[in-house]
């Protein structure tokens, strides 16, 4: 039995105005009217009104891929928090490990803009995960929530609501090399004993979500974990027929 309540699509820097369209009306076909999983797909910033268009009827919310933490001014190819939310955008992913490793998303950046982000209201989806050396050096949760504290530090309890939290082992991004179910729930349950340590009842309602390679044909075993949430999802967000099947593994 499934156990998740959010699928989240990222398509990183990929996808064009003709799939935002076959990928909605893929989803919308397959929702169902009692639908309890909520479905976000986040686009490159250039594809966020077109999809905001077409998701205006169905039960899809919108994403961002990132933001920047400063309310407007002399920030060159920046795009701020107002300008995603006048859009119609409700999440945005935050500390990708692709933007910690290439953009310059440090720690504090990335504390940054998760407060920036969920003081203003939209739903902060922050990722966290180990590298295949810290986990091969038994450093998994060190680093686990070495990012949560950094991230969470200035969060009040009211920020936290709007807070997802995403664990993305990065030796399983793209990689094909999923996470075992197991191996996931070990790090999700002490994800949620963090959040709850840290932000009480609130703590207790936040979503973590497991990304790494999730499939078609994984995701029903990963769902199915007591402390997983949900999935954020990377290559198969791009194929109408996998995200589909995930979403509905997630029911
Ligand atoms: C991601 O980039 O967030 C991701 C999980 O990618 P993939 O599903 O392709 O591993």
């Amino acid at each position: 039995m499934a156990n998740a309540s959010l699928v989240i699509g990222n398509w990183k820097m990929n996808g064009n105005a003709a799939l935002t369209r076959s990928m909605t009306d893929a989803l919308r076909s397959a929702q169902q009217p009692t639908d309890s999983v909520k479905v976000v797909v986040c686009p490159p910033f250039t594809l966020l009104g077109e999809l905001t268009r077409h998701c205006y009827y169905d039960n899809i919310a919108v994403g961002a891929q990132n933001v920047n933490a400063n309310e407007n001014g002399a920030h060159t190819g920046e795009v701020s928090i107002e300008m995603l939310k006048e859009l119609g955008v409700e999440y945005v992913i935050i500390g990708h490990s692709e933007r910690r490793a290439m953009y310059g998303d440090s720690n504090d950046v990335v504390a940054a803009k998760t407060a920036a982000a969920t003081a203003a209201g939209l739903q902060a989806v922050l990722c966290v995960g180990e590298d295949k050396q810290q986990r091969d050096d038994d450093k998994t949760w060190h680093v686990v929530e070495q990012q949560l504290q950094a991230a969470c530090e200035q969060l009040s309890a009211e920020q936290a609501t709007k807070l997802v939290v995403a664990y993305e082992p990065i030796w399983a991004i793209g990689t094909g090399e999923t996470a075992t179910p197991a191996q996931a729930e070990q790090i999700h349950a002490q994800i949620r004993a963090w959040l709850t340590e840290r932000f009480a009842a609130v703590g207790e309602k936040i979503e973590i979500l497991y990304g790494g390679s999730v499939k078609a044909d994984n995701a029903a075993e990963l769902f199915a974990q007591q402390h997983i949430d949900g999935g954020l999802i990377g290559g198969a967000s791009l194929k109408e027929d996998q995200f589909v099947a995930i979403v509905q593994a997630a029911r």
